[in-house]
C-alpha cells in the first residue's frame, strides 16, 4: 500500500480513547438487503452512538490529544461533528463554539446547545462558517478541529473499520457515505490494512458532492451547496485539503452518486424493512444498490448507518409518502412499496 499520513497504529490508539463510550456499535443483518443481494448484508449502527452519529469517535480522539490550558475548541460542521466536539469538549471541561451555516437543520443545532456548547449560525454555506472558525483561532486562540481533514479525526473514524473486520473477517465490501472523506479514509485505511482485498465504496448525493468532483478533477475543487435529504454529506473538502482527499483517492475503489428520489425511497425502505430511523445520509449505500447503480455487490457487505439526527417532521412526511420540499426542489412522495 502507498504511504499514508497515518497507520493502523493511530487507529488502534484511537480505539483505547473511545473505549466504553463510543465503540462496539451493533452490526446487524438486514434481512431485506440480504435477500436482495443474495448474500449477507450488514448494517453498522452508528445511529446508536450517544450523540446519534459516528462523529463522536473522531471528535473524542482529537480532543483527547489537546492540552488542557487552551481557551477552547471550535469547528465548522453540518451538525454531527459539532455535536461530537461538544460532547468531547464537555467531557474534558473545555469550552466549545460550533460554527454552522443556516442549512443545518434545527434539530442538530439544538442537540449541540443541549451539550452546553455555543452554536453559532454564520452565513448560508459551510465555507462561510469556516471563516468564523478561522477568526476564532486567529483572534481568540481557539483550536480548530476539522470534521474530516485531521489525522486524529480520521483515526477515530477508522475504528469502525477495525470493528467491522474483527466481527466479520469474511467481509468483502463496505459501503461508506462520503462527504469530506474522513470516515471513508479512516475505514478504508483500517479495513484494507487488515484485509487488502476488501472493497470500500464511497456514496454521495448527486448535487454538491465535493469529494466526487475533486476526485474527478484530480485536486480539491469547490462545489455549489444544495439542500439535500443527505444534509450531513454537504459542504466542501477544503481547497487546502491535506489528508482526506489523497487518502480517498488512493484507497476508495469507487464513488457512486444517488438522487434525492433514490435517497427518499431508501429511507422508507430502511424504516419499513429494518425498522430503523436514520438520516438520508446513511442510506446512500442502500440507494446505490436499489437503484441499480451498484448492480453486483460482493457479499458479505456492510453499510455504515452513520447517524439518526434528523428532523422528525420531515421524516414522518417521508415514511407516510408525502412530498418534501428542500430549498429549491420538491421531492415527489410516494407511499412505500408502490
Ligand atoms: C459527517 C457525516 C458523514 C460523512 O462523513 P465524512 O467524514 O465527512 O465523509 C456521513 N453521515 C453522517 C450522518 C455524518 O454526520
Amino acid at each position: 500500500m502507498t504511504k499514508h499520513p497515518l497507520t493502523i497504529d493511530d487507529v488502534q490508539s484511537a480505539q483505547k480513547i473511545i473505549k466504553g463510550i463510543a465503540d462496539q456499535t451493533p452490526l446487524i443483518p438486514s434481512v431485506f438487503m440480504t435477500q436482495h443481494c443474495g448474500g449477507d448484508f450488514l448494517l453498522k449502527l452508528e445511529n446508536m452512538q450517544p450523540i446519534g452519529a459516528f462523529k463522536i469517535r473522531g471528535a473524542m480522539n482529537a480532543i483527547a490529544a489537546l492540552d488542557q490550558d487552551i481557551p477552547g475548541v471550535t469547528c465548522y460542521s453540518t451538525g454531527n461533528h459539532g455535536r461530537g466536539v461538544a460532547f468531547a469538549a464537555k467531557q474534558r471541561g473545555l469550552k466549545a463554539v460550533i460554527c454552522m451555516s443556516s442549512l443545518v437543520p434545527q434539530a442538530k443545532v439544538e442537540g449541540i446547545r443541549a451539550l452546553g456548547a455555543e452554536a453559532r449560525i454564520v452565513g448560508a454555506s459551510q465555507d462561510q462558517a469556516a471563516l468564523e472558525v478561522e477568526r476564532l483561532c486567529k483572534e481568540e486562540g481557539f483550536i480548530d478541529i476539522s470534521p474530516f481533514d485531521d489525522r486524529h479525526v480520521i483515526a477515530g473514524q477508522g475504528t469502525i473499520g477495525i470493528e467491522l473486520l474483527e466481527a466479520r473477517p469474511d467481509l468483502e465490501t463496505i459501503l461508506v457515505p462520503l462527504s469530506g472523506g474522513g470516515l471513508a479514509a479512516g475505514i478504508a485505511l483500517a479495513a484494507k490494512t487488515l484485509k487488502p482485498s476488501v472493497k470500500v465504496i464511497g456514496v454521495s448525493m448527486n448535487r454538491g458532492a465535493s469529494m466526487h468532483a475533486s476526485l474527478e478533477t484530480g485536486h480539491p475543487v469547490e462545489v455549489t451547496e444544495y439542500a439535500s435529504l443527505a444534509d450531513s454529506l454537504g459542504g466542501g473538502i477544503g481547497l487546502d485539503n491535506q489528508y482526506s482527499f489523497a487518502m480517498c483517492r488512493d484507497l476508495l475503489d469507487d464513488v457512486i452518486l444517488v438522487t434525492e428520489e433514490e435517497i427518499y425511497q431508501a429511507m422508507q425502505q430502511l424504516y419499513y424493512e429494518d425498522r430503523i430511523i436514520a438520516e438520508g445520509s446513511c442510506v446512500v449505500g442502500i440507494a446505490a444498490i436499489m437503484s441499480g447503480k451498484i448492480n453486483t455487490i460482493k457479499t458479505p457487505a456492510a453499510a455504515i448507518i452513520t447517524g439518526r439526527n434528523l428532523d422528525m417532521t420531515m421524516f414522518t412526511k417521508i415514511v407516510s409518502g408525502q412530498d418534501v420540499t428542500l430549498g429549491d426542489t420538491t421531492i415527489k412522495g410516494q407511499p412505500y412499496g408502490l
